[in-house]
């Protein structure tokens, strides 16, 4: 089980459009809206949508973010 907590709702950038799921772990899948279906390449709103989230969780925790927010506090 790949569940190392913080990424695991963000299909990697390649997986199915409407799934989510990498190509080669594919075979056939159910899901709503469109039922069973095989694998369909994302569309590159997707690609970059997923691949902005990842670059977003990778952070660790904030850190960078608040850190950057407050040079100035001295
Ligand atoms: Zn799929």
């Amino acid at each position: 089980m790949p569940a190392k907590g913080l990424d695991v709702h963000i299909p990697s950038p390649g997986g199915c459009r409407w799934c989510g799921v990498e190509e080669r772990q594919h075979m056939q899948r159910w899901k709503p809206p469109v039922g069973w279906h095989t694998w369909e390449p994302p569309t590159l709103e997707q690609r970059k949508e997923r691949m902005q989230a990842r670059r977003a969780r990778q952070r660790p925790d904030g850190q960078a973010l608040s850190a950057a927010i407050i040079p100035l506090a001295s």
